[in-house]
């Protein structure tokens, strides 16, 4: 006798499950109860084991989990094209934040904008997410900069998961850069996030992250934040690496991170210290697509030495303007030397773990959340081979078809 599921997928020509490498499933099945997982297998094998309430044919259509984005700054205000435009022109990053262009602009823009700016703003590029496939984004506060403003973006996170089918991880970015008004002060600026917002904001923020770079926070600054981000209970995460070699990969394995993310500049010493910890590589290649960097972050001797790798889109104003996983998915194939299996872990199962979430999310196991998409393509190389489509059909969140709002 045949159990009854809510939702029974068949004939997908390729179900990716991610369990185990790609976990690839020709003429696969799905079924899905009370927004979990229940089985994955051969449509033939489901098919006399269960009957669906609700029953999807999807043949010559592939199957894979819900796309994370683990690594976002998609709570900004206003837009930079201008300072795109003198960069086109010639000037560098660190010259246009010194001219108090850069991050200070879209700072300046954030504290205008009121809550229900933010919120407007967040739907609006969380559907453009949800219509690449994506169904579990992190959110990063971090253009607030003082105890007010960043508490306005946490609060505005927090409020946009009530408007959206996807499933946000809110992450705590206070040191992102030094506000205008702390420039001269920066120990007054210190004791405000380490004493006032990392302890407000615990109930606000699941993770605590930090910029650590020249002109950016010290290697000294990062370990006060992560020892106490830590004592608090924050998962930890960090940006290091990116432009130069500070010693952030010591200090993520001593703070057992979740993931350092950018590494454009990693040594191979940092690599063999990086190997030998569970921490995450979070690789932004649009970041480096968009600042015209030399150095692209070694993906090839990550993966060599079994170091997880996920991509995030990165999305900001500043240096990654791009709401669309599927393009850096691209750069990270052409420009990063990665295989498309190794993309497609990079952003589902690696994701879930760079956040903390791989027991509930980033693959199609038993008794995990059933996000999953519908892709009009036969096979999983399609995306990188008809690259500039979108193939996303459909996307299902907790078991149902998710809307945009
Ligand atoms: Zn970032």
């Amino acid at each position: 006798m045949a159990q009854t599921v809510d939702l029974l997928i068949t004939h997908a020509s390729q179900l990716l499950t991610m369990e185990d490498d790609l976990g690839l499933i020709e003429d696969g099945a799905l079924a899905i109860q009370n927004g979990k997982v229940v089985e994955t297998g051969s449509s033939a094998d489901l098919e006399k084991r269960y009957t669906g309430q609700e029953t999807i044919d999807a043949t010559g259509k592939t199957i894979t989990p819900g796309l994370i984005d683990c690594h976002t700054h998609l709570l900004f205000a206003g837009s930079r094209e201008d300072e795109f435009l003198s960069r086109l022109k010639g000037a560098d990053y660190l010259s246009i934040l010194q001219q108090g262009g850069g991050i200070l602009n879209t700072v300046e823009q954030l504290r205008q904008a009121t809550p229900d700016d933010l919120i407007q703003h967040g739907l609006k590029w969380l559907n453009e997410f949800l219509a690449h496939g994506v169904t579990c984004v992190e959110i990063k506060s971090g253009y607030g900069l003082d105890y007010a403003n960043e508490k306005k973006m946490l609060e505005a996170i927090s409020a946009l998961s009530g408007y959206t089918d996807q499933h946000l991880v809110s992450t705590f970015l206070g040191a992102h850069a030094f506000p205008k008004e702390m420039k001269e002060q920066p120990e007054k600026q210190m004791d405000e996030l380490v004493n006032h917002m990392l302890p407000a904001f615990r109930h606000l923020a699941e993770h605590c992250d930090l910029f650590l770079e020249k002109n950016a926070f010290s290697l000294d600054q990062a370990e006060v934040i992560l020892e106490r981000a830590q004592s608090f209970g924050y998962g930890l995460k960090m940006h290091t690496n990116q432009l130069s070699q500070l010693g952030g990969i010591a200090l993520a394995k001593k703070y057992q991170l979740l993931s350092v993310d950018h590494l454009d500049t990693i040594s191979e010493q940092e690599i063999e210290t990086l190997a030998e910890t569970d921490v995450v590589a979070v690789l932004l290649p649009g970041a480096s697509f968009f600042l015209k960097e030399s150095a692209w972050a070694p993906a090839r001797q990550l993966i060599d030495k079994q170091i997880p790798v996920a991509l995030a889109t990165d999305f900001n104003p500043g240096s990654s303007p791009c709401p669309n996983l599927h393009f850096i998915m691209n750069l990270a194939v052409h420009q990063l030397g990665m295989l498309p299996h190794e993309v497609w872990q990079a952003v589902t199962i690696t994701a879930a773990k760079a956040l903390g979430k791989e027991d509930i999310a980033g693959s199609l196991a038993t008794g995990k959340r059933a996000d999953f998409v519908l892709w009009s393509m036969p096979n999983h190389l399609y995306p990188f081979y008809h690259f500039g489509k979108n193939f996303v059909e459909k996307v299902w969140i907790n078991g149902r078809f998710a809307h945009r709002h």
